[in-house]
């Protein structure tokens, strides 16, 4: 393992903030030292890595994935969850506060959370804390222990542990983010529209989509914005699917609201018109939907509008999933809503966004650099730039593979890309200047937001 901790890592496409050129990286105790040009630094014998024509690119920092652990470990785990995230080049993840049991809506929660990741990480890993009904007084104190921000839901999240906020609710948990500065995450889907879609169970995807319109995206996002209009709340609108929220962030931002939003993976690469009967590996809540939207959600990626592109990665047990190729029903409505695909978001958004015109340095700003900044770690995370962790990703962007669940690391490997042909490869991934070696020993630190005053150290492992 000559290259296992190097000192100079070259390339002739390294992805720096400015763009992509050929140049050395020095690395020195876990840090990005400096840049240099390509070939002007010595190192010794088994200090130098030199990829060729493989990309160096920033490790991805993957702000939405659901761990699930403890409480529901059978779904998804530590281990294997930053394992997956390793393997694709995810180098950083944030951890949402639901699907665990407890979840992170309190103190208490958050330490069970922690312990139960201990010595577990294979990447660097942080935590969301949760805003429901009732917790109004807990949201200070976990700030104060490091969690990044506090998610809400303004439709019911799937799990009875983690109620959504309703008018009042939400205006009292953003009202109380405004004061201690906290960015409010929210899930914008609304109940009343989603009650007054036609339900119809069955293995045909066009009514699931029916059930879940467009329209509730915008109805929820509409009265989310007027609320941060009110309380001078930051919020960030999760996993945006429908392209018809998008005039609405923008008349908000030119109004003065701090309003940010992400897409995902699946939103921008997959589209209702391929989906299966039965194919309930696609299902996720907002759904996929169709192809014209997905053109409009490029439009404004490449606009800059979303600021960052995540996985929500979200498995359950495959039963759970009701997959035909398991025995299942493949009944959409029934099945449990979530993706689960960590591991495949760089290719996935890197094949879609070639063949869009877009080059590597994009695709390091929306999965990278973006959600970096999002949760306060530029500066650490997200840029190939002197003083941050060296956490860098080789990917080879010219060749490809085709998908295979048993190649996926995550506890259950479901996927809707199962089969599909995907184009770049993640060669290797270092974590502060260490490969992550999966025969080897998890080395990933627990992080807190920065400028905050953990009890428990940045650093435990
Ligand atoms: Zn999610």
């Amino acid at each position: 393992m000559p290259f296992s901790q190097p000192t100079v890592i070259r390339s002739r496409r390294v992805v720096l903030p400015d763009g992509e050129r050929p140049a050395d990286v020095l690395i020195r105790d876990g840090k990005i030292a400096g840049t240099a040009p390509h070939g002007s630094l010595t190192a010794g014998e088994g200090d130098l890595a030199d990829l060729g024509d493989t990309a160096l690119m920033p490790g991805l920092v993957d702000t939405h994935v659901h761990v699930n652990e403890p409480g529901r470990t059978e779904w998804e785990g530590f281990a294997t969850a930053t394992r997956a995230a390793a393997a694709g080049g995810v180098t950083t993840i944030v951890d949402m506060p639901l699907n665990s049991v407890p979840p992170t809506t309190t103190v208490d929660g958050l330490a069970v959370k922690r312990r139960a990741a201990e010595r577990q990480a294979w990447v660097d890993l942080g935590f969301w804390g949760g805003a429901v009904p009732g917790n109004v007084a807990d949201l200070e104190p976990l700030y104060r222990q490091g969690v990044f921000g506090f998610k809400s839901f303004l439709a019911p999240s799937g799990v009875d542990e983690f109620p959504h906020v309703e008018a009042a609710g939400l205006e009292a948990a953003l009202a109380e983010q405004a004061r201690i500065g906290a960015l409010a995450i929210i899930h914008a889907e609304d109940p009343s529209v989603l009650a007054a879609a036609p339900q119809q169970p069955g293995v045909h995807y066009r009514d699931f989509l029916a059930s879940r319109p467009a329209g509730a995206e915008a109805a929820a996002v509409t009265r989310l914005l007027d609320t941060a209009r009110r309380t001078g709340a930051r919020v960030h609108v999760l996993h945006v699917s429908s392209a018809a929220v998008l005039p609405l962030l923008r008349q908000a931002r030119e109004d003065g609201v701090r309003v940010t939003a992400e897409t995902c993976p699946h939103y921008l690469t997959l589209a209702a018109e391929q989906v299966p009967d039965g194919g309930t590996a696609f299902k996720c809540c907002p759904p996929i939907r169709d192809e014209s939207n997905r053109d409009g959600l490029w439009e404004a990626l490449a606009n800059g509008e979303f600021t960052a592109v995540v996985s929500d990665h979200s498995p359950s047990t495959p039963d759970l999933k009701l997959l035909p190729e398991y025995g299942g029903s493949g009944d959409f409505a029934a099945a449990w809503g979530g993706i689960a695909s960590l591991q495949l978001g760089l290719p996935a958004v890197w094949t879609e966004a070639r063949r869009r015109g877009h080059v590597l340095a994009d695709v390091v700003r929306w999965m990278s650099s973006g959600p970096a900044g999002l949760v306060g770690l530029t500066g650490t995370k997200g840029a190939i730039a002197a003083g941050h962790d060296a956490d860098l990703v080789a990917f080879d962007p010219d060749d490809g593979f085709a998908v295979r669940a048993s190649g996926l690391h995550h506890r259950n490997p479901v996927t809707p890309y199962a089969g599909r042909t995907l184009t770049g490869v993640v060669r290797t991934t270092w974590l502060r200047g260490r490969e992550v070696d999966l025969a080897a020993r998890p080395f990933g630190r627990q992080l807190v937001r920065p400028h905050s005053r953990p009890a428990t150290p940045s650093d435990r492992v």
